[in-house]
């Protein structure tokens, strides 16, 4: 089997140069170009492949290519629609995209294989399976509570992975999502509904990423803690998927899940 022909977005970033690094290593994977905003490509020509600022440049002088992108929201969202116009796939793990963004990334997806992922990591895609057995099982007395921390430079609250993992309770739970979601408290707000699902958010240092959710019950607590640490486990999904998306057809979002099965 050939190796499967990867170019990076954002590769000088936390994520991109992460998996510059570990997709060189692989053997199963061709880095064939690179992108970054003007300014900052010095030094990337020493990888070999492809590079540009724009990736519809670097991808017109390839064929059959997965785009991973590590960026922010306005740039995936481009990316998504550069694949589908182009022919080529791609894998996002980019954060933060409002509701109109991740719209614009599903009707990309219509026309080319794109999965997207606000967390790569296999722990946490278990824990998205883990948590709505836990609430069926510890049923309506335990109240919902989540507390995120990331590191200092983190641009996006609460991070992408809190808010799928609270989607994913408020599922299990029947409860609309939009109106159960709590991020903020603050001055004299009475009595917490039973309806409620709080997420709070810490920055500071250069924690890569803990997620712990309380499950509040009279007597007792459950806290289900995911701690990532390296940004390692989020590329060594992120580069699976890539694998995986190359045998994939368009028509779908696909998740993590998806791939795991
Ligand atoms: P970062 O700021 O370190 O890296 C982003 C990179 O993108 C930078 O190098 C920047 O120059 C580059 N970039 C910006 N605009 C560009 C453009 N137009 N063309 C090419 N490159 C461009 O950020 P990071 O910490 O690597 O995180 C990036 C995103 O990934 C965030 O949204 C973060 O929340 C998310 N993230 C997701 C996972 C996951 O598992 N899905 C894990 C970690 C981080």
């Amino acid at each position: 089997m050939s190796a499967c022909a990867v170019v990076m977005m954002g590769a000088k970033g936390r994520m991109g140069s992460t998996l510059v690094r570990l997709a060189q290593e692989d053997p199963e994977l061709n880095l064939v170009g690179v992108v970054e905003r003007p300014g900052l490509e010095a030094g990337l020509e020493a990888l070999g492949c492809v590079v540009g600022n724009s990736l519809e440049e670097v991808l017109a002088k390839l064929s059959n290519a997965v785009v991973i992108d590590f960026t922010t929201p306005e740039v995936s969202v481009s990316t998504a629609k550069t694949v589908a116009a182009m022919g080529h796939r791609a894998v996002i793990g980019t954060t933060g995209l409002n509701a109109e963004q991740t719209a614009q990334v599903r009707t990309a997806a219509e026309q080319a294989p794109i999965l997207w992922a606000p967390n790569m990591s296999v722990g946490v895609n278990v824990l998205l399976r883990l948590l709505p057995r836990l609430v069926t099982m510890l049923g309506p007395a335990y109240d919902l509570e989540m507390v995120e921390l990331h590191h200092k430079a983190k641009k996006d609250a609460p991070s992408g992975t809190a808010v799928k993992l609270a989607q994913c309770l408020a599922e299990a739970k029947g409860w609309d999502f939009e109106k159960t979601k709590r991020y903020c408290r603050e001055g004299i707000i009475g009595a917490r509904p039973e309806q409620e699902i709080g997420v709070q958010t810490i920055r500071g240092g250069d924690v890569v990423g803990d997620h712990t959710v309380y499950f509040l019950g009279p007597g007792e607590r459950i806290e289900v803690t995911h701690r990532a640490h390296s940004r390692e486990t989020f590329a060594q999904g992120a580069l699976r998927a890539a694998k995986w998306i190359a045998g994939q057809k368009p028509g779908k979002l696909y998740a993590i899940a998806d791939m795991l099965g």
